[in-house]
Formats: C-alpha cells, sequence, structure tokens
C-alpha cells in the first residue's frame, strides 16, 4: 500500500547508526534534526502511559533497568491509546510516510498506484526506466534517475531480477515476546512499547520494551496453538519484548525467497533478553509458573543493499543513475526501529538529487 511499512509502526522514532552510517563518509546529523522535528518526535508521557506499561516502568526500577519513555512519532493530543498501532492508526495521531504524498502531488508528482516494479531498465551502465506491470498489462515507463524504495526484501528482488548482484546480508532485528500473568488483573487496551530499556544494546545486543499483542495479533502468533495460552485470559497478561541485533546472515533470492537461520549467536541473545524480561515481569507481579514466550519473528528487514557493498556512500547502485533508499543500505544490523533513520537517509539523498537534478 501506499506508505509501506511505515503504516503499521508502533510510532517509535529512534536513531540508530549514526556513527557507523558516518564511517561509511554520511554525516546524518543535519538530517536527523531535520526529520525528527517534521515527525514530531516526542518522549511518550507519562500520561499517555497504559497501567502495564507503569507497572513495568515500577518494576524496572526495583530490579534496576534503566527504563525510559519511548521517542514517538504520535500526536499525544490526538492518540486514544486503543493499542492498535500496528493496524493503522484510526485517529490519525501516527505518523506515516503517506503524510507526504499530497505535498507531492501538489508540487506536481504523479502517483501510481498497482504499478509492481518487475525490473529496471539499463543500458551501458545507465538507467534508463523501469519495467511494470499494471492492471493494463506491462509498460515500460522511461526515466533517467530511478529511486527503488521497495523495502529490505522487495528492493533486492528488483536489483537482482535487473541483474544487479544484491540480497544478501539480510537482517532482521529478531525479536520474542516474553508474557506473564497478573493474578487478579484487568487490563484494558494500551499504547505499545512506550518505554524503552536500550542500555543492554550496544553491551549485549538488544532492547527490551513492554508489548502487550492484542487478540489480533495473538492468532497471527502461534503461541494461540499452545495449551497453556488457550486457557488464559488476554487480560491479564504482562509483556516484555526483546528485540535483538542480529546476524546479517540471511539471502533475499531473485525470486524472493527467504533464507534467515537463527545462528547460536543470536540465540544467546534472545536467550539473555528472556531471562532478563523474566525478572522484569516477576517484579511486575507475574506469577513465575506462567511465563512463557512467543516464537521468533521480525519486523525490520534490511541491509540487503547495504551501503559500501551494493550502493556507494550516496546511495547510488553500479548502474549510474539508479538508486536506492530504504532499509536495505543500511551497511549493519539496528536493532532498533529503523524508520527516523530511513528518513534520515533519504533526506540526505533527495537533497543531493534536487540540487543536481532540479
Ligand atoms: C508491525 C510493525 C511495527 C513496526 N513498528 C516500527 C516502529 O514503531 N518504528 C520503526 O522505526 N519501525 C517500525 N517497524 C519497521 C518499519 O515499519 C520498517 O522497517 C520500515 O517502514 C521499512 O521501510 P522501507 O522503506 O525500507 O520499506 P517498506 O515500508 O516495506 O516499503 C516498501 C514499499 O514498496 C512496495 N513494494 C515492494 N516491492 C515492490 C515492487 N516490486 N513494485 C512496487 N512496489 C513494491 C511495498 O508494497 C511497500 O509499500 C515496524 C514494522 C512492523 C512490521
Amino acid at each position: 500500500m501506499v506508505g509501506g511499512s511505515s503504516c503499521v509502526t508502533i510510532g517509535n522514532g529512534v536513531r540508530a547508526l549514526q556513527k557507523e552510517l558516518r564511517s561509511h563518509g554520511l554525516d546524518l546529523e543535519g538530517e536527523f534534526q531535520e526529520a525528527e522535528a517534521e515527525l514530531n518526535i516526542q518522549p511518550c508521557p507519562e500520561e499517555n502511559m497504559g497501567p502495564r506499561t507503569r507497572l513495568l516502568m515500577k518494576a524496572s526500577e526495583e530490579v534496576g533497568y534503566d527504563m525510559r519513555p519511548m521517542p514517538k512519532f504520535i500526536d499525544f493530543t490526538r492518540c486514544d491509546g486503543c493499542g492498535r498501532c500496528a493496524l493503522g492508526c484510526v485517529s490519525g495521531a501516527k505518523w506515516t510516510s503517506r503524510n507526504y504524498v499530497g505535498d507531492a502531488l501538489r508540487n506536481g508528482a504523479k502517483l501510481e498506484t498497482k504499478h509492481r516494479v518487475l525490473e529496471v531498465l539499463h543500458r551501458g551502465g545507465e538507467v534508463k526506466g523501469v519495467k511494470v506491470q499494471t492492471p493494463e498489462g506491462v509498460k515500460e515507463l522511461e526515466s533517467d534517475l530511478v529511486v527503488l524504495a521497495a523495502g529490505g526484501i522487495g528492493t533486492p528482488v528488483i536489483l537482482q531480477t535487473s541483474g544487479v548482484a544484491a540480497g544478501t546480508h539480510l537482517f532482521a532485528d529478531t525479536l520474542i515476546n516474553t508474557y506473564g500473568v497478573v493474578e487478579g488483573a484487568q487490563f484494558g487496551p494500551e499504547l505499545g512499547m512506550a518505554t524503552i530499556v536500550d542500555e543492554f544494546h550496544d553491551s549485549e545486543g538488544y532492547i527490551l520494551s513492554p508489548f502487550m499483542e492484542g487478540p489480533l495479533d495473538m492468532l497471527t502468533n502461534r503461541i494461540l496453538l499452545g495449551k497453556r495460552l488457550q486457557s488464559r485470559n488476554l487480560g491479564r497478561l504482562v509483556g516484555v519484548m526483546t528485540k535483538i541485533k542480529d546476524e546479517p546472515n540471511g539471502v533475499v533470492r531473485a525470486d524472493g525467497g527467504i533464507e534467515k537461520p537463527v545462528p547460536q549467536v543470536d540465540v544467546e541473545k534472545i536467550e539473555s533478553g528472556y531471562q532478563r524480561s523474566r525478572v522484569l515481569l516477576e517484579a511486575a507481579g507475574a506469577d513465575p509458573k506462567s511465563i512463557f514466550r512467543s516464537h521468533i519473528r521480525a519486523g525490520h528487514p534490511g541491509g540487503t543493499a547495504g551501503v559500501g557493498r551494493v550502493v556507494n556512500r550516496e546511495q547510488e547502485t553500479e548502474v549510474s543513475g539508479l538508486f536506492v533508499s530504504d532499509c536495505s543500505v543500511f551497511p549493519e544490523t539496528l536493532g532498533k526501529p529503523p524508520v527516523l533513520t530511513i528518513a534520515a537517509l533519504s533526506k540526505h539523498l533527495a537533497r543531493r538529487l534536487t540540487e543536481e537534478h532540479l
């Protein structure tokens, strides 16, 4: 859909890989500042934290974890805390990249939906346009400038079908959620990931954050098949997400097939996050015997057209005029929410392209 996965975020807006990108010659300080102002990023106010988040905040103080409000691109004057950010924001409180579409159209852009890019056309090392599948059939759109932004999986597929090597080094910011039952509690919906424990990111490779999945999420999460959850009331669950900086060991093939094994080093990070989540949940009043974890999954695919590998520091591929600006250009795993950093990178590229081409 227009807006891509920015439409399903939880509104978390944090800087990631700034130092690493600088070592590739990309100083994004100005772009980060601009994006933070534009997305109106602010730490989640205390009054927008739900009862489970507050419980975990208090528990983190007791066990000595440094839990802080999560920076969010949410307009808290409009957020009603329904906890359904990942289904799209019905109150329009959350920023998404769709916010730019109106301005773009007013400035002369033409938006073509239902156009699937099949390949990039190029000749003699120079980009010539894209071949697209439309409801009316396959078309060729001519251009001497193409910016791919089909995401960490879509972009390497297009590059490979266009004869540009890509698709290795796939990371995913692998995660699990750990849950415990607080007997006697009856929690309602609330904003997810309203706080973050970041202190283990650099040293141990993961973040922790309160995460309460709704019934719909649980349906897509294999836990529901487990006997333990079937007998439990979701309203008594408190959850903590462990999101790790995983090994960039995956591959996206030209046919869209994906391989992403979970190596021992990632298993150990997940296990460490799980143990710390247990400590937190027990301090929050969860029955230790009730604590369980979800299966491993992920929502941040990237690295598959990395800076220094597939694109240069100007985000240009070996094909002159063919650029990439999305999660696939990251040189290494973030282990943190990527949107703000993608926005900063895209601002950097946009500035250069408008200076040169407009
Ligand atoms: C449930 C969930 C919650 C998240 N919450 C957060 C959060 O709170 N904060 C955060 O920073 N990150 C969050 N993320 C991650 C974040 O949404 C993504 O990492 C980020 O949006 C990726 O942006 P992108 O531009 O790389 O790709 P995408 O957003 O995936 O955009 C790619 C677009 O290209 C389209 N496309 C793909 N192939 C083709 C093709 N061949 N032709 C035409 N179009 C194509 C896709 O349909 C899509 O619209 C979350 C992710 C999930 C799944």
